[in-house]
């Protein structure tokens, strides 16, 4: 059996889905609530693979909310995430993915110090945060995106925000190696780590993102925010792409506005109906085959019994691993979102 763990992207969000679910009492409550709430199993879940394989799941909702991520709360955002894993844990899950800020915590906490949860020894090779799978599919949106309106990659200046993150760096890596951008500007806030990066890659170029923008073709957003940022679409190219992966968005608003193409980065949409009702609680547009990358690959790793933590620490992802889940990823009949 696989498992996901999931969050809502704000106290409003919660907030709204508590009304929508039928639970008016907790649409009411403040952030204290959402703190003391303990994790859930909200959602029993069938996939069936392109091949006809078929397998089960869950969704634990960790009742973490971006916004316990400010001062005092950090330790009950821990909290959050450890209990969510030893509730899957407990419920005989093989593989778990940690979604959305999940992972982000696990790793900016160190949490792999902390395995034992009351009774139970985590133990970590159940896990992965799927971030190999969402690298993976993001490339696929770059390619495909810049093929689809009118972007010679030869040509373009692809700015990756969140450069040296997980993800981002693996998007570094794979443009590196298996393109031929003309530049490649890296943002984020921690100059030592992009000097690191830039010195790794061999190449790039670190900028402020409002120098980036206005030279960008391409725009891959894959920084942790916790809160998206308003983009003003007079500092961009037409044409450009503009590929958010982040979750919450790292865009506060959708810029629409012609020449400019926004792609909801790190989704995949499954050739057949999934039977669940998750997907449409985080808004997708087709919440019955919609989902994050980073889930998919805990549906990935569960079809072809790889119960390990095939994505694991930061900064680790490697090419190979993108094209091995790349393959798994195209035969289950996953494939990259181009909105
Ligand atoms: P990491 O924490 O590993 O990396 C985050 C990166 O963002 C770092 O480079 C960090 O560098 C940078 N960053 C953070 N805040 C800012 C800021 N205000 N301005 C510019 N850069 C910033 O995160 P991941 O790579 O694991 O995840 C990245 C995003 O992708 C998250 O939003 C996550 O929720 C989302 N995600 C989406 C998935 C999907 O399936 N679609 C799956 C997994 C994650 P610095 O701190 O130096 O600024």
């Amino acid at each position: 059996m696989f498992g996901l763990i999931g969050h809502l992207t704000s106290l409003e969000h919660a907030q709204s889905v508590a009304r929508e679910l039928g639970y008016p009492e907790y649409a009411d409550q403040g952030l204290e609530f959402w703190c003391s709430a303990p994790p859930q199993i909200v959602d029993r879940i069938k996939v069936t693979s392109a091949t006809g394989q078929q397998i089960e799941g869950l969704y634990v909702e960790s009742c973490f909310l971006p916004e316990m991520l400010a001062g005092s709360k950090i330790k009950t955002a821990i909290r959050k995430i450890l209990n969510a894993m030893a509730l899957a844990q407990k419920n005989d899950v093989d593989i778990t993915a940690l979604g959305g800020f999940s992972s982000i915590i696990f790793e900016n906490f160190n949490l792999s110090q902390m395995s034992s949860v009351r009774n139970i020894q985590l133990e970590f090779n159940r896990f992965t945060t799927g971030n190999t799978h969402t690298a993976y599919i993001i490339c696929r949106q770059i390619e495909e995106a810049s093929r689809k309106f009118g972007i010679d990659l030869a040509k373009a200046t692809v700015t990756v925000c969140g450069a040296t993150g997980d993800i981002g760096s693996a998007v570094c890596r794979w443009l590196d190696a298996r393109t031929n951008i003309k530049e490649l500007l890296l943002v984020a806030r921690n100059q030592e780590r992009l000097q690191e990066l830039q010195a790794q890659l061999g190449r790039g170029k670190v900028l402020e993102i409002e120098d980036a923008l206005p030279q960008s073709d391409i725009i891959v957003w894959v920084a942790s925010m916790a809160k998206g940022m308003a983009i003003d679409p007079a500092n961009l190219k037409r044409p450009c792409i503009l590929i958010d992966g982040g979750y919450p968005k790292n865009m506060s608003t959708l810029v629409q506005e012609e020449g400019i193409h926004v792609i909801d980065g790190g989704i995949v949409e499954h050739s057949l109906d999934i039977d669940w009702k998750i997907m449409k609680i985080v808004n997708m547009t087709a919440p019955a085959r919609q989902l994050f990358a980073c889930f998919a690959e805990a549906m990935l790793l569960e079809f072809e019994g790889w119960h390990t933590n095939f994505s694991w620490g930061r900064n680790q992802i490697s090419i190979e691993n993108m094209d091995k889940i790349g393959e798994v990823s195209i035969k289950h009949g996953f494939r990259p979102l181009i909105n």
